[in-house]
């Protein structure tokens, strides 16, 4: 007997090999797409370094660029106030909450800022999470579960989507914006669930349009839902002095159960939240698992979001610079016969080209006109839908904006005639 029968183990050809990384799909797909960019000369658009802090504008490879890839909507990340309430805090508390608050404890900081933010939304309470990403995944996972129904439109944040998955609830989806859809799905509901959750973004991050947070309201009054809105987008950005969603629409922030938002943006930080009622609040740093089991939010980025807040509530000018950059961004892009698709011109305006490669070949040449612009494509949004997304800031200045848009009109004409599908390649 060989030594695998006398081990009683699978003797060594049958045994199971582990599957090759490179035989994945994932990995097949990710293979096609770099082969076809290289067929047809279209360099990686993505990952490019910067040298200095990217706002309205940046440097790469010692080269100045307009900017228009980066969240940093109010320009607050280069802020003296900000770096030096971040120093401050660095001195005093060192760089990390080492462990999850539960164990190591809180910082001043920690106890600040969701104070403020609660009062960014008139609400009793806020909750802070390592990321915005975390923020979702842990508060929905947290509060559904198998016996629930999540529904939520078409086009929300990847993150909601994990957090809808983790939690187990069933899930239905709403076609983008549409108020009619969401109460016929509603209407339609066969089953009892324990709880109904409905998600939607304050801005439309891929796509730069706004929820009918009234109609929704209206909704909610009939079909007795929680409401959630992802504000990534439009704290700072919405309403006349920036709190959001709800100041835009004249509403009371009370009346929607689930604030989220992250810190990564307008607050030039790290970090995401979740603002609402004492008993929301207390029921996630008990219960949810990315906060009780995951390190506390820096408190130098505790530091840095505090300052971030305070330049937003008492410099509402940037708000309103920001407002105005981006009507003349959408309204010159209109008027070049651009596809902005339902941008409403706030804080992110698409350029819709169609084919993934053609989206990142143009990509390339507005770099090599010193404009830096980035695409999205497939997955992200469908194909044939493939776009540069541009982020608009309050520091961009009107000759930037009038010169960015015209290049990529006269860019993006050169590119119309070039066939960028897949299929015209044999890979
Ligand atoms: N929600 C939305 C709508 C977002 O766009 C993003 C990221 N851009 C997030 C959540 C996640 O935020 P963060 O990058 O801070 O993790």
């Amino acid at each position: 007997r060989n030594r695998a029968e006398r081990l009683n183990r699978p003797a060594p050809q049958q045994q199971r090999q582990a599957v090759r990384f490179e035989d994945l799909p994932e990995y097949k797909r990710v293979a096609t797409q770099r082969i076809a960019g290289e067929l047809l000369g279209v360099a990686n658009p993505f990952y490019r370094s910067h040298d200095v802090a990217a706002g309205a504008t940046t440097r790469i490879g010692g080269r100045e660029f307009i900017n228009f890839a980066s969240y940093d909507y109010l320009g607050t990340n280069t802020d003296p106030h900000v770096a030096e309430s971040a120093r401050q805090a660095i001195d005093r508390f060192g760089i990390s909450a080492s462990a999850s608050r539960l164990v190591a404890g809180e910082r001043p900081g920690h106890v600040e800022l969701e104070r403020k933010l609660a009062a960014v939304y008139g609400v009793d309470a806020a909750v802070c999470f390592v990321s915005g990403y975390l923020t979702n995944v842990a508060a929905i996972s947290c509060l559904m579960g198998p016996q629930d129904l999540v529904i939520h439109d078409e086009f929300i944040h990847n993150s909601a989507l994990a957090g809808i998955k983790l939690s187990g609830a069933a899930r239905r989806l709403f076609q983008h914006n549409d108020v009619e859809n969401l109460e016929n799905i509603l209407k339609s509901l066969s089953s009892e669930f324990r709880r109904i959750l409905v998600i939607v973004e304050g801005i439309y991050s891929m796509d730069g349009d706004i929820a009918d947070l009234p109609a929704l309201l209206e909704l909610k009054s009939r079909y007795g839902f929680w409401l959630m809105v992802d504000e990534a987008h439009a704290l700072g950005i919405l309403g006349k002095t920036g709190r959001g969603s709800f100041e835009h629409f004249g509403l009371d922030p009370r009346d929607i159960d689930i604030w989220m938002g992250t810190l990564s943006k307008t607050t030039s930080s790290c970090g995401g939240y979740i603002a609402g009622s004492s008993a929301l609040a207390d029921i996630l740093k008990a219960e949810a698992g990315g906060f009780v089991y995951s390190v506390g939010l820096s408190p130098v980025l505790a530091a840095a979001a505090i300052a971030g807040l305070d330049i937003l509530r008492s410099e509402p000018e940037r708000t309103e610079r920001l407002r105005r950059n981006g009507q003349l961004f959408l309204e010159q892009a209109k008027a070049a016969g651009l596809d902005t698709g339902i941008s409403m011109g706030h804080s992110v305006v698409p350029v819709i080209v169609g084919d993934s490669l053609r989206a990142a070949q143009l990509s390339n040449d507005l770099l090599a006109e010193g404009i830096n612009v980035l695409p999205i494509i497939h997955p992200a949004v469908p194909e044939g839908m493939a776009r540069l997304r541009f982020f608009i800031t309050c520091n961009h200045t009107e000759e930037q904006i009038r010169r960015a848009v015209a290049v990529t009109a006269e860019k993006l004409r050169s590119l119309l005639d070039r066939n960028f599908g897949l299929a015209s390649l044999d890979v």
